[in-house]
């Protein structure tokens, strides 16, 4: 599919000074105009390894050496076509043989143009073995001619750049390019203002492309870096601190009302609100109050009682008059929210119907998939502003819902959504008026990583959590150790006999297809991110494998059902399957019955990832954990001991214990709550993936900024911006800084406008 697709079309000032090759190499790789290439940091960098003394060398060694050329030789090979050319080289310690067997004569002259009796090279290669003479030889180095001089040794032992590369693209290919781009260097957009580069000690655009593409030292990579570091920061905060201003010239409907509903509500709840629901209560309240658009982040983990902050927020907006509304990622959980608001509102939700509160709203529920009858009479509820709530899912966001009088979004779980969709709803107001932005997110961030990808948000924190909620014991539980893994069955039968129920999760659903449903790729989670580390390395060709074994095929939903039906630890369950394939219909059955209790085990892929509350749930077990991200295990986990009956979660895998992987998913059992695992999913994904996978936005997409790594750039880079925005918010003064943000915007969501 992707192999069809048309390449993109190279800018010409691209095309005028690349070869046809080159300029394949670049559409390829989707740099088509100078900003894009030259901002294409170096993957890493190799440098010729520690030099070694040729008396040292033994077979297998990957050496490089500062060798001398003494003789050069070749001949015409007898047994098959070619030649074999020889040099012998020394390093005053010790003599080798460089031997290289050449198909195409025109590179025995090649050869031999460098290789010149008395020459300095710096070769580097393995040590093999010569059978014919009984000697070590390099079979086919890779070497390159230096000059006798200081500066020559230290060019010779430079970083070199390693791009990432495509299909089947050179690194030569994307080296030659991009020292033809830099040629052009001054002609690149600069969107960070001069006057401030110099001010923070950081080299200007050109100087800093040279030193990154071309280093002579290491010292040169890391300034390099340091000022796309500092521009993606600063692109970034600008873009956050326009929004701040243009929130602030946006009229939106204050929410002041403190009556009736809200009181009538509270009577009515099972519970006492928590300390920090009240909290969060207020600092919400407060700023819905206001007479201009407010974002705010709620973070606060799993189970900490997130709906009922929102629903009362909702509240305050009908009781001002207007509309509400709350979006789900997903249709499971936008009915779940639906179920549970209706009931903790009993007959404050039922404006219209005979046994309604005096003083009721109706709360609709608004799917894709709801039948047109159904679905045109909600959207004239909406229209006519008969809904004081309503719920939903995408389709809220996607297509054309005409409010009443919109005074407040909700977006649950944010992490699964594109955090940038939001902006989109600041449209749905009436006549210029932005409603209230509340998102809710279960995977909170540090403040630093919170400042990087929501900097425009106020981000607010629950601390606490409800105390009847008993919480979750997390084990990992190796698959080599088939006594661990019966325990672990075990344990789901005493749960089951015990009244309660087992979510069994897995990350696929067949293991014949490849449908994965919405898995994190394996690579993205828990395996090792890829070192990007400074080792020495000798060259990108001869790296092998990375060292990590096949991993079997991850098991599948449909086959572990089957399997359990037959494990006598489990002998009598009620098993039923849940995952993406199934319709709407399919889904919205199984998880009744599964509320119901009719349903002992649920094997499921991660569509109960988000949300799902069955408080008789006790027991989790998921099935190859290594396959699934930090976050995504948190929320998993955060699926049993929602009630009254401590839960308990299986990280289950085949990985080997003692492995990095197994080290990994023992981190995550271990870690407390949310706030410690987000540290730890920091520290191991990085950045850009601190807000999930399947969405864009701008968080998604960091390309250089590491949130733990540059604290110090993201905090000057907001105070830079802010001073910027605030002497010229539109930015007239800057075009540069324009033309960077649209492609940034465009880069994280093509479908976003701009603010
Ligand atoms: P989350 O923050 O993960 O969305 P929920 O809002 O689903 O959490 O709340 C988890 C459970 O705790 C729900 O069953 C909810 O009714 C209950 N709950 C919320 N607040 C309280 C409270 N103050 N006291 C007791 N139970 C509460
Ligand atoms: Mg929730």
């Amino acid at each position: 599919m992707s192999s069809k697709r048309k390449l993109p079309e190279l800018s010409p000032l691209l095309t005028s000074f690349l070869t046809d090759k080159e300029a394949k190499a670049m559409r390829t790789l989707g740099l088509t105009d100078l900003d894009t290439m030259l901002r294409q940091a170096p993957r890493r960098y190799v440098t010729p390894a520690p030099l070694e003394q040729l008396r040292d060398l033994h077979v297998g060694m990957h050496v490089s050496a500062e060798v001398r050329v003494v003789s050069v030789k070749d001949r015409r090979m007898r047994s098959r076509k070619g030649h074999i050319l020889e040099a012998r080289v020394t390093d005053e310690t010790d003599e080798i043989t460089l031997t290289f067997f050449l198909t195409n004569p025109g590179l025995v002259s090649w050869h031999r143009r460098t290789l010149v009796p008395g020459n300095l090279i710096l070769v580097w290669g393995t040590v093999g073995w010569d059978k014919v003479a009984e000697r070590p030889q390099l079979s086919h180095p890779q070497y390159e001619a230096f000059e006798d001089t200081e500066a020559g040794r230290i060019r010779a032992r430079r970083p070199r750049p390693v791009y990432p590369l495509k299909q089947n693209i050179a690194l030569n290919t994307v080296r030659a390019a991009m020292v033809k781009a830099l040629n052009h260097v001054e002609k690149l957009e600069q969107p960070v203002p001069r006057e401030l580069l110099d001010r923070r000690g950081i080299d200007r655009l050109p100087e800093a492309m040279r030193l990154l593409h071309q280093p002579l030292t290491w010292e040169d990579v890391d300034r390099g870096k340091r000022h796309l570091v500092f521009e993606e920061a600063f692109v970034l905060q600008t873009i956050f601190a326009q929004r701040r201003v243009a929130d602030a010239r946006t009229p939106a409907p204050a929410l002041r009302a403190d009556g009736p509903l809200q009181p009538a509500f509270e009577e009515r709840l099972p519970f006492a609100l928590t300390e920090g629901q009240q909290y969060v209560g207020a600092e919400i309240a407060e700023r819905l109050e206001r007479d201009h658009p407010t974002s705010v982040l709620l973070q606060g983990d799993v189970g900490s009682g997130k709906t009922v902050i929102a629903l009362r927020a909702m509240l305050r907006a009908v009781d001002s008059g207007h509309q509400a509304a709350l979006l789900a990622p997903t249709e499971v959980l936008a009915e779940q929210h639906h179920r549970t608001i209706t009931e903790l509102m009993g007959d404050l939700a039922r404006a219209g119907q005979l046994d309604a509160h005096p003083d009721a709203t109706a709360v609709r529920l608004l799917t894709g998939s709801q039948r047109t009858a159904q679905r045109r009479r909600t959207l004239l509820d909406v229209t006519s502003g008969e809904a004081g709530i309503v719920i939903g899912t995408h389709a809220l966001l996607t297509e054309g819902v005409d409010f009443a009088s919109l005074g407040l979004v909700v977006i649950d779980e944010q992490h699964r959504f594109g955090v940038d969709h939001r902006r989109r709803l600041r449209t749905k107001g009436p006549g210029g008026i932005s409603p209230h932005m509340m998102v809710m997110t279960a995977t909170p961030i540090p403040r630093t990583a919170a400042l990087a990808t929501v900097g425009d948000l106020d981000v607010i924190t629950l601390r606490d959590s409800p105390g009847m909620r008993a919480g979750v014991e997390s084990f990992v539980v190796h698959e080599d150790h088939p006594a661990w893994e019966q325990r672990m069955w075990q344990r789901a039968g005493e749960e089951i006999a015990a009244g309660r129920q087992v979510f069994v999760v897995c990350a696929r659903i067949d293991e014949t297809g490849t449908e994965s449903d919405g898995v994190d790729s394996p690579a993205a989670a828990v395996g090792a991110r890829a070192a990007q580390g400074r080792q020495p390395v000798l060259d990108p060709e001869t790296l092998g494998s990375t060292g990590q074994q096949p991993a079997l095929p991850a098991r599948g939903v449909t086959e572990t059902a089957e399997r359990l039906r037959t494990r006598t630890e489990l002998a009598g369950a009620r098993i039923a399957v849940l995952h993406g394939r199934l319709s709407t219909e399919e889904k919205q059955a199984v998880m009744e019955r599964v509320v119901a209790g009719e349903v002992d085990v649920l094997v499921a892929t991660t569509v109960i990832e988000v949300g799902v509350d069955v408080p008789n749930a006790s027991a989790m077990i998921v099935l190859d954990a290594e396959r699934f991200g930090v976050s995504q295990l948190h929320q998993l986990r955060g699926r049993v001991g929602r009630g009254g009956h401590p839960g308990i979660a299986f990280l289950d895998t085949r990985a080997a214990p003692g492995s990095e992987t197994s080290r990994r998913l023992e981190q995550i059992a271990g870690a407390a709550d949310g706030f410690a695992l987000a540290e730890l999913d920091l520290q191991h994904r990085g950045a850009g993936d601190l807000v999930g996978d399947e969405q864009s936005g701008l968080g998604r997409t960091l390309r250089y900024l590491d949130v733990l790594r540059d604290v110090d750039a993201i905090e000057r880079a907001r105070k830079d911006a802010l001073a910027v925005v605030d002497v010229d918010p539109d930015l007239l003064t800057h075009p540069d800084l324009v033309a960077a943000i649209e492609r940034r915007l465009r880069d994280a969501d093509p479908e976003v406008e701009r603010s």
